[in-house]
């Protein structure tokens, strides 16, 4: 709903930062479905008594706001905690804490980015699953691929062989067989991928936005 001064957006999102502002309210970042990434503010989020607002909340969402401030409001219903059998695996809450600082950090805002959102729901409902590593790896490099550093494991990059893939081109982020790679062993990432191997690409991809890496997805590194 448009008119001259107040821009009306509804959609559906997780709640993925929230930050006091004053003694009342609270600044959220939302990733919703249709717009991506938006920020705002809650009024009363911190004293809210029902359905106080927690990060990694699923819920509805509608964002005002005048064209001529920045910081539209939310309004937030939340209709299911996504987060509740993560919280208290503190293992499992670094994890869901570091997919979405890296959003944070590196998705612009109001760009759709409606496949990470998609696989954002993925990553926490297979969190707590025996797959959650798994399911956090896999969700880096789909990041990664939206950022523009797809990653391509499935066969050579220098002669297009499927057997002994053993490195990975930290230049392309394409996997080098064992023959190919024999002569730059040492430049080169090691198969499987890891979680060291995608932190160094996507400490890439914020050094290119002029970012630095969030604190949050230093901490999933200690294992
Ligand atoms: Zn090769």
């Amino acid at each position: 709903m448009y008119n001259s001064n107040n821009m009306k957006l509804e959609s559906v999102g997780i709640l993925i930062n929230l930050r006091p502002i004053g003694e009342r309210d609270s600044v959220a970042r939302i990733f919703t479905y249709d717009f991506g990434v938006m920020c705002g503010v809650m009024r009363a989020g911190q004293i809210a008594r029902k359905n106080r607002p927690l990060v990694g909340q699923m819920g509805a969402v509608a964002w005002n706001a005048r064209l001529d401030s920045q910081l539209g409001t939310f309004h937030w219903e939340p209709e299911k905690n996504l987060s509740s059998p993560i919280m208290c695996r503190p293992v499992l809450l670094d994890m869901m804490n570091s997919a979405f600082a890296l959003i944070s950090a590196l998705v612009p805002e109001r760009e759709q980015y409606k496949h990470l959102y998609t696989q954002t729901i993925k990553l926490l409902e297979q969190l707590p699953t025996e797959s959650g590593d798994a399911a956090y790896l896999q969700w880096e490099t789909e990041l990664l691929r939206e950022l523009g550093y797809g990653l391509n494991l499935g066969l050579c990059g220098a002669c297009g062989t499927h057997d002994d893939l053993m490195y990975i081109s930290p230049r392309t982020g394409r996997a080098i067989c064992k023959n190919c790679g024999a002569p730059y062993a040492d430049r080169l990432y090691k198969m499987p991928l890891d979680l060291n191997t995608t932190y160094k690409f996507i400490e890439r991809a914020a050094a290119t936005q002029g970012t630095e890496l969030p604190f949050q997805r230093r901490l999933i590194m200690r294992a």
